[in-house]
């Protein structure tokens, strides 16, 4: 009795035994590594599981397998967590794995994220407001169960003290055992574990935290280099060759988010969500495949030389853009924007953000609809010279689709009005979908209506989506899937061209052939070359066979058009 009052008195051992354990900070670690294994990776398993590499004859087969993918896994992160914390920092650097690690594997599970660095940089990317729009009821119930609690749990355990060279030299062991323990367990089940990681080597992306803290590294490492560097120089030798008396160009390039040509009224979608622009009958490609399934790869990429058919995502982002060709041939630009920026694509040159205008017509405290891209677009006309503007909208950006149209565009119901999409129905969803297209319709047919008006410019305008969306298909939702495994409904876009009268009879443009030529497929890879043409800018840079549009030019009105 007297032994247990005394050693409650200094404070010092109250508490001690199974409700707070002493532990060695490896341990501590390996745990929260099979903890992770276990909780947080839900979608790694049900791909492994899709993947069918468990083994022809299941069973105790698969069940190996299953093993030791699950020791593999476990080794794998205690490493991480290993090089990532210790003795101090043990316990605030695991919370915040455990915390991230919930939310990673909730937005995973619900919308099949792949965590690779472009995602990472998408999500860095992302400003609050849209933040905002993916913290759902579910997210925080997730996070609180799979997170904190766990967390609270963690703080229980003492960390054991060790002396400084002896704490260094259990570390080291740690860190050579974990990566024997991880090859062991491949070699246990080599044949399945060896086909899955080469048949599908993007389930990598889904195991957890190894993929965001990974793919995190490599963002940050690209990005600092990056900034260190100026532009390599694109298309320096760039001049307009146009007929003397030629009048001014604009051409506005609208850069759309998120539409999908599954959609899209004028690609034959059983729903006309394109009623506007149907009655002006645009030039309306069928087939064009975005570089990217996300704005970070697609943007930057269909406005380089390179494109998809030479992909270099590091030389892309390192060299200067179609629009420095453009400035280098003396044409002005501008990018006027109601998202996340022009992702490098205009570095230097005029730029105009809209994201948080006032306008209270189109904005909100939330943000403005895409109609408030188009304030004074009119007196831009007025301008003299060639000059290419490039409108940046939000789209059918998600989840929230419910948020990018006035109430007059909801045409289709019941529509999906929560930003967690697990709450609506498929239906409901596609209807926010729809609706939503229905405003970009308008804003398209509302900004060629301001260039039609004045018949005194040669005026034009292009529309190209960044990529789609999955609405559900096959339990995707959003957009981002790696490349390689991209579903069509995520790289599948719509596309239109609109060219004043005065434009297509100055350059001898056939309406008949470029409608022809715009049922053949396409790509971004043609933007690049197909407005430097349009233009009349020449340059080495150029190369005809993937400008859209010279083909189609009457040779003798391109001679005498060329003066
Ligand atoms: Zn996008």
């Amino acid at each position: 009795m007297s032994a247990v009052v005394h050693d409650a008195l200094p404070g010092r051992r109250i508490g001690t035994g199974w409700t707070r354990p002493e532990l060695g900070s490896e341990t501590v670690a390996l745990l929260v590594a099979a903890y992770l294994a276990l909780a947080c990776n839900g979608a790694f398993w049900s791909a492994v599981e899709a993947s069918g590499s468990l083994g022809a004859g299941a069973g105790a087969g698969a069940a190996i397998t299953v093993a030791s993918l699950f020791v593999m896994l476990t080794a794998a992160n205690w490493l991480l967590l290993c090089l990532l914390s210790g003795g101090r920092t043990t316990k605030p650097v695991l919370t915040v794995l455990l915390i991230v690690s919930a939310m990673a594997a909730y937005y995973m599970r619900a919308y099949t994220v792949y965590l690779d660095p472009d995602m990472v940089r998408t999500i860095l990317h992302t400003d609050g407001k849209e933040s905002r729009e993916l913290i759902a009821p579910g997210m925080v119930a997730s996070v609180l169960t799979f997170g904190v609690l766990p967390a609270l749990a963690l703080w229980r355990v003492r960390i054991r003290r060790r002396p400084p060279g002896r704490a260094l030299l259990i570390r080291g062991a740690v860190l050579i055992a974990a990566p024997a323990l991880l090859a062991a367990a491949a070699l246990v089940s080599f044949q399945d574990v060896a086909a899955l990681l080469r048949n599908h080597r993007e389930i990598r992306h889904l195991a957890t935290p190894g993929n965001y803290l990974v793919s995190l590294a490599r963002v940050l490492a690209e990005d600092g280099t990056a900034k260190n560097r100026s532009r390599e120089p694109v298309g320096t030798d760039a001049h307009v060759v146009a007929a003397a008396q030629r009048p001014p160009r604009l051409l506005v390039i609208v850069v759309g988010e998120t539409a999908r040509a599954q959609n899209w009224g004028l690609d034959g979608y059983a729903r006309q969500t394109t009623p506007e622009l149907a009655r002006i009958a645009p030039i309306n490609y069928g087939e064009v495949t975005s570089c990217g399934s996300s704005t970070e790869v697609s943007l930057p990429c269909m406005f380089s030389p390179y494109g998809r058919r030479d992909y270099d995502k590091d030389r892309i982002r390192r060299s200067e853009s179609l629009l420095h060709v453009l400035d280098h041939a003396g044409i002005a630009t501008l990018w006027r924007d109601n998202q996340t920026g022009c992702k490098g694509v205009c570095d230097g040159l005029p730029f105009e953000s809209y994201e948080h205008a006032d306008d209270p017509a189109f904005c909100d405290a939330e943000g403005c609809r895409d109609e408030v891209l188009l304030q004074g677009l009119e007196r831009r006309l007025d301008r003299p010279g060639d000059q290419v503007v490039v409108l940046h909208p939000i789209g059918n950006h998600g989840p929230s689709y419910y948020r990018r149209y006035p109430a007059g565009f909801e045409r289709y119901t019941p529509a999906c009005r929560d930003a967690e999409l697990g709450h609506c129905s498929r239906e409901e969803i596609v209807n926010a979908y729809d609706n939503a297209l229905l405003y970009t319709d308008h804003v398209l047919a509302r900004t060629i209506g301001l260039l039609a008006a004045r018949p005194d410019r040669q005026s034009a305008l292009i529309y190209v989506s960044d990529h789609g969306e999955s609405l559900g298909e096959n339990g995707l939702y959003l957009h981002g899937v790696p490349y390689a495994i991209a579903p069509r409904t995520q790289t599948h876009v719509p596309m239109i061209a609109w060219l004043s009268p005065a434009w297509l009879a100055q350059d001898g443009l056939d309406a008949a052939c470029l409608r022809e030529r715009a049922r053949q497929p396409a790509s971004h890879d043609n933007l690049f070359h197909s407005v430097l043409g349009l233009l009349d800018v020449v340059t080495s840079v150029y190369d005809a066979r993937l400008d859209l549009f010279t083909g189609c030019r009457r040779p003798a009105l391109a001679n005498a058009g060329a003066g």
